[in-house]
This record gives structure tokens, sequence and C-alpha cells, in this order.
């Protein structure tokens, strides 16, 4: 199949050639049709398959040329990063149209820039719901005319606590003869929920029966004890600077992602950067560009800082702990291997997180092969406390999963004797008596 064959116009045949694309990917060759004949439609794809392209190709075809100064499409996407990404889209794919589009987001986004350009008159704006909502509310924008909807990463939107602005926004747009399409990298019930109040009679686009990981990303994990282990094995393999030449390293929690960080510019390389939410969005924005522009080679990065960012070429996406939400390990490897491009993910797992890498293979129904920690790595000990901590989150989750487990570890210290409860009680109300008085 051939972009030629969707029978798209010449301005966008153009554009397409010129952006390299040499043939539609999966999700192209299935949204593409189904949108231009006016469907609504249900797609069900992670970022790095093209579906970007897929919606933005059909809308410019609806579109055409620039109409009035009212809005007549709207896309929303859940963060800045991503509203930009779609955003550089729309540029390179409506470069031979005169079609006119607004970028709306929060955070570092200055909102009276944003307003001159609304006031200006656009035929497509893409944005964050709330800061849609914010210039709404100022009676800046007349959204009567929207005949196309589009939700980008509706997992995330809702992820991100947008559900009360869409809402809002599907009430104050007309739904009369509107097209609607839904993008989600996964489906959990709330997106479900949301497709039955968005979409009528949706066809649904389903590359995957749950989540997909792109067959072009090569994955594979190394059982790892603990950080200092983990921090050693990291050093190994970044020694290959040729080949791990464009690396996002994926903490689970910002004090993590610092610590990595830290090792990695004192240890390692100089050209890291770091990006979690205790970063001001510049800060974050920089960082990005510097990755993006091959200025530094590393980006150590929380989950919540990393959604939305498109970066091609990236080598290796290195799991140092894995995601609690699953479907953040599909996004996370999401980054490397994008559109037809190799890559590889590597996990690396503790105790705890092997348990975690085993309900990610059964979301993303495959095995993930697990490699050696090669010889020369130094495996340390796992200390006393970090010993302790993984072992007691362990047995949690066992506990929540399964009420006859009966608690391995921390059983023990929770046990009471129910008839020794109350004189258990007195001493200790005892015991901290005399620490008062003193
Ligand atoms: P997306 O899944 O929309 O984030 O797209 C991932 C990357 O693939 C972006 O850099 C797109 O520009 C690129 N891309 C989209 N469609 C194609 C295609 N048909 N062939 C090659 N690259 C593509």
């Amino acid at each position: 199949m051939t972009f030629e064959d969707f029978k798209l116009n010449r301005q966008l045949l153009n554009a397409i050639e010129e952006a390299g694309y040499e043939k539609p990917s999966p999700i192209q060759e299935k949204a593409i049709p189904l949108l231009l004949a006016g469907h609504d439609v249900i797609g069900v794809a992670q970022t790095g398959t093209g579906k970007t392209a897929a919606f933005m190709l059909p809308l410019l075809m609806k579109l055409k040329y620039a109409q009035g100064n009212e809005p007549r499409a709207l896309i929303l996407a859940p963060t800045r990063e991503l509203v930009m990404q779609i955003y550089e889209h729309f540029e390179m794919l409506s470069k031979y149209t005169d079609l006119r589009a607004v970028a709306l987001y929060g955070g570092s986004g200055s909102i009276k820039r944003q307003l001159e350009q609304v006031r200006e008159g656009m035929d497509l704006i893409i944005a964050t719901p709330g800061r849609l909502l914010d210039i709404y509310q100022r009676n800046e924008l007349n959204l009567r005319k929207i005949k196309t909807m589009i939700m980008d990463e509706a997992d995330r939107i809702l992820d991100m606590g947008f559900q009360p602005q869409i809402n809002r926004l599907l009430e104050i747009i007309s739904s009369k003869k509107r097209q609607n399409a839904l993008f989600s990298a996964t489906m959990p019930e709330k997106v479900v929920k949301l497709t039955e109040d968005f979409l009528e009679f949706p066809e649904e686009i389903n590359i995957s029966p749950v989540a997909v990981t792109a067959e072009t990303v090569e994955q594979r994990y190394y059982e790892v004890p603990n950080f200092r282990t983990k921090i050693n094995l990291l050093e190994h393999l970044l020694e290959d600077k040729e080949s791990f030449h464009k690396v996002i390293v994926f903490t689970r929690t910002k004090e993590v992602a610092n610590n990595v960080y830290k090792f990695l510019t004192r240890k390692v390389d100089e050209s890291v950067r770091v990006i979690h939410s205790n970063k001001d969005q510049n800060a974050r924005s920089n960082a990005f560009d510097d990755f993006k522009k091959e200025n530094i080679r590393i980006l150590v990065a929380t989950d919540v800082a990393a959604r939305g960012l498109d970066v091609s070429d990236v080598s290796h996406v290195i799991n140092f702990e894995v995601p609690k939400q699953y479907d953040d390990y599909v996004h996370r490897i999401g980054r490397t291997g994008r559109a037809e491009k190799e890559g590889i993910a590597i996990t690396f797992a503790n105790v705890l997180d092997v348990h975690h890498l085993r309900k990610i293979e059964k979301l993303i129904g495959k095995k993930i092969p697990q490699e050696r920690i090669p010889t020369v790595v130094d495996i340390t000990q796992t200390p006393f406390e970090e010993n302790q901590k993984l072992l007691r989150a362990l047995d949690f989750i066992r506990q929540r999963e399964d009420p006859n487990y009966k608690g391995a570890f921390h059983h023990k210290k929770r046990y009471q004797d129910p008839k020794n409860k109350d004189k258990k009680k007195n001493r200790s109300s005892s015991n901290r008596k005399p620490k008062k008085k003193r």
C-alpha cells in the first residue's frame, strides 16, 4: 500500500514525501480510510506507530484550506510536549496548504501570546484541556464550528485528572454532525467509558488486544539485586558510547532520578541531564531540547516528566526501575524503535521489579528475555535496609493479591496474641508516660 492509494491531495502527498514517509504504517493503513470516510474511530496505538499522521492527514484533507476565523477542528492532548509534537506534525504535513493552527498549553506557555494567536484566527486548535477551557472562559474562543474532534493519548488525559474539563468541553462543543476520534495506548475501563460518551458507532482499530510494544524494539532484562549493582551495570553498559549514543534512563521516583543523575555526571559522562516533576517547565524543555539535538547523550527521566516527549533515534531505553503503572512500560519503550527504526529496551529488575515485570509480560503478551549480568560488573551485597524495604514491599503486594497469603516477612512483627493485646497496649502506654514527664 502507498499513500497515493488514500487519494490524498497533491499538497499532502508532497509534504508526506518531504517528511520521508515511504509507506503508510499499519495504523495509518487502517485509520486513514475510515477517517476519510467520516467514521468515528477508536485507535489503540502507542506513540511511535505513526498515529499522529494517521489522524492529521485525514483532518487536513477535510479542512482543505483556510476558512473564516473560528476553529473547525480540535485536537486534545494531555501535555504541552505532546501538543507541540502534534503541532510540529501539523506544520510539516500542512506545509503546502494555507491552513492555520494554534497550539494552546499551560505551564511555560505564555497565555498572552496564545490569546494573540487565537485572535488572529485559525482552522485548527491543538490544546491541553485545561488551557483550552481557560481561554474559552475568557470569551476569546468560539467553539461552535468544531466539526472534528480528536483526543490523543486519552488514557493519559484521564490519568492527569482532566475528566472534568473533558466533560465541560463536550457540553460546550456542539455534537451535531461532528466527527470524533480517540487514540489511546491502553484501554482501561475509564477510557472505554469515555469512548461511550464521546464517540458514535465508532470503528475500532485494534492493532493489539491489550497493549502493543513496537515490533522494532528489542526488549531484555537483567536481574539485578540492588541499587548499587544497578548503578554498576549502568556504568558498564554506558561505557559503550558508540552503540549507547542516545539513551533515556527511566526511574520511578525523582529521588532515584536525582541519584542516578548525580552518579552519572560524576562517574560516567558529563553529557547528561535529568527531568522530573520538581524541575520547572523551562529546565525540562531545555534538557529535552538538548537531548533531542544530541547535545547530550543521556537523559534521566521519571514517567511523569517524560510524558508526550517525541524523540526519534533513541538508541536505548533503560528502565532503571520497573514502572508501577504497567502501561508506562509501553509508553517508555515507545521512545525507542519509533516508526521502523530499531531500538533496544533494557530493564534492570530487583526482586520487586521482577514481580511487576511478569505482569507487564502478560499485558504486552510477550516474554521478555533475560540476560546475564556480565562478569566484569561488581555485584554488591544488598544493604540490610534496602533488602528489608524490598521484601516488605513484595510481601505487601502478595498479601494484597492473595488474601490467604500469610505474609512471610512482617507477619511476625504484626502478629499480636489476642490474649496479650491489652497487656501490650498498657505496656506501651506506660512506656510512654515517663518520657512525657522528662
Ligand atoms: P507518532 O506515533 O505519531 O508519534 O510517530 C512517530 C514517528 O514516526 C514520528 O517522528 C513520525 O514523523 C514518524 N512517522 C509517522 N508516519 C510514518 C511513516 N509512514 N513512515 C515513516 N515515519 C513515520
